[in-house]
């Protein structure tokens, strides 16, 4: 189960790395006004588009990307695995609880926040 972590720290990388190079992708559009730094006329070609589809491109730019990604990065620091300990007379019980929530791990939130990659190979049921 600690694999979720592990699944969904891959699945930030990824988005990190895709809008890096969305981000890289558009400095050759600098370079093509002799150095100059400009103003890359995304606006520009947002207006040619359907405004619901420019809206919804707006919204997911590079750097609104990055900004979420660093989000979910924190809720899942937060949301980490701890060890419990219950200690009886004659024993000591040991299980993984959610630091945060101090519930059952993984917990709802790091589920939730798993939810969006259950369509990709890897994601596993036992995740949901
Ligand atoms: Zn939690």
């Amino acid at each position: 189960m600690s694999d979720l972590v592990g699944f969904l720290r891959d699945q930030l990388d990824e988005e990190e790395r895709d809008a890096g190079l969305a981000m890289a992708a558009l400095l050759p559009a600098r370079m093509l006004t002799g150095g100059e730094q400009v103003t890359v006329p995304v606006e520009r070609v947002l207006r040619q588009l359907p405004k619901e589809l420019a809206q919804h491109i707006a919204r997911h730019d590079p750097p609104a990307v990055l900004a979420d990604v660093a989000s979910r990065r924190q809720i899942l620091a937060d949301h980490r695995m701890t060890q419990a300990e219950a200690v009886t007379e004659d024993d000591s019980l040991f299980w993984e609880e959610c630091r945060e929530c101090g519930g059952e791990w993984p917990c709802r939130t790091v589920r939730r926040l798993a939810a969006r990659y259950e369509r990709l190979p890897g994601f596993k049921d036992e995740w949901r």
